[in-house]
């Protein structure tokens, strides 16, 4: 059994998804634990919203079959699965008052009247709203309404919560707080939670692992700090952290070259095919000492200097290559150590930074 306390392991095997000619899902397969905060992350059309209203069961598998622990639940209605679900545009009901729309689920379930005010109680404590039962949806914040729908998906104590996109209509500040919140609200409940988004930074803060989509396959599924660091591909390296991929050659003696700069790495080198060195912004770094080693040194000319607040991001033409950019501490120091834009600049790339990833699949 692959229950922990109660909670359920989800499991994808070889899930298709056809829409006449178009494969929205190819061959998916997942495991995801129990307890586990797992992120589905890819582009708009990658198939997240697909595989999510699958899991809840709005939607049939083409070919497939998807288990919740030891069921199989692939022809199983959505309201006997007993998931939590949060969509984008999953509304409230505005007519409702903020303990009618979460007592909803609970209604439906035919739960008496008594039992159920407890309940919402309960649920509207965990998102931080207690004593919000009778005030008016219309009355409400984007980010109050967002913590109702989530208490209405786990008022009734749910194993497994879906959510798709449910902070993207929120500002960025109360984004960044609902990410912190949710996340706090996964360590309370300890249910499983299966989250989509498109925005890496989202997937990166709240998530155990994190699933990388593209075209209706999953390219990686792995921890926020494995996929930084270890990318499968460019795709990967491009959707992950702020990084531009720069193609290298292959000199003969099978050593990486970027222009005239022979690269060292301390990690694995694909075999065969093209290479790109994945170049993340605050790896790169100043290299002010003429007299160190060519390897790993990168010669370029400042385009731009842009000023983020507590960081500056250096935008710099690469000798016969593309823009890089670098970022470097906004404090007086840092301001003092870089070359005016237009002028030539050195940086150097560590090895155990100097991530080469081959090219995806097509
Ligand atoms: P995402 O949520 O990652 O943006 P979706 O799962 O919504 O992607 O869509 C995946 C692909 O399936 C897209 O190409 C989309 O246009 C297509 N698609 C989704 N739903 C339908 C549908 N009901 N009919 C036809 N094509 C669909
Ligand atoms: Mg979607």
């Amino acid at each position: 059994m692959n229950f922990t306390e109660g909670f359920e392991s989800v499991s994808v095997n070889k899930v298709c998804k056809h829409y006449g000619n178009l494969k929205a899902l190819n061959n998916v397969d997942l495991k995801v634990e129990a307890g586990e905060f797992m992120s589905l992350l890819g582009p708009s059309g990658s198939g997240k919203t697909t595989l999510l209203s699958i899991l809840g069961g709005f939607i049939r598998v083409s070919s497939g079959s998807i288990f919740f622990g030891e069921r199989d639940v692939t022809l199983m209605p959505p309201h006997k699965r007993e998931i939590g679900v949060v969509f984008q545009n999953y509304a409230l009901f505005p007519h409702m008052t903020v303990g009618e729309n979460v007592a909803f689920p609970l209604r439906a379930r035919g739960e008496s009247a008594s039992k159920s005010r407890d309940r919402v109680k309960s649920a509207l404590a965990t998102v931080e709203l207690s004593g919000y039962e009778d005030r008016n949806i219309a009355a409400l914040s984007g980010g109050q309404r967002q913590r109702v729908a989530l208490a209405r998906a786990i008022v009734f104590e749910p194993k497994l919560i879906l959510m798709d996109e449910p902070l993207s209509a929120l500002d960025k500040q109360l984004r960044e707080i609902m990410q912190i919140e949710l996340r706090a609200l996964h360590k309370r409940l300890g249910a499983t939670m299966i989250y989509v988004t498109h925005d890496q930074r989202e997937a990166l803060t709240m998530s155990d692992r994190i699933a990388i989509m593209r075209g209706g396959e999953l390219v990686q599924v792995d921890t926020p700090r494995r996929l930084h660091d270890h990318p499968a591909n460019d795709f990967v390296a491009s959707f992950i952290g702020e990084s531009t991929l720069v193609p290298l050659q292959r000199g003969a003696d099978n050593g990486l070259t970027l222009g005239a700069t022979a690269l060292r790495t301390t990690r694995p080198i694909p075999p065969s095919g093209d290479v790109f060195l994945a170049l993340q912004s605050e790896k790169l770094l100043l290299d002010n000492d003429s007299c160190g080693p060519e390897w790993n040194r990168l010669r370029g000319r400042v385009s731009d200097i842009v000023f983020q607040g507590e960081s500056l991001k250096v935008f710099v033409d690469l000798e016969g290559g593309p823009t890089v950019s670098l970022r470097q501490p906004s404090h007086h120091e840092g301001n003092l150590s870089l070359p005016p834009i237009g002028s030539p600049m050195m940086m150097r790339l560590h090895p155990e930074d100097t991530i080469v990833v081959p090219r995806a699949g097509v």
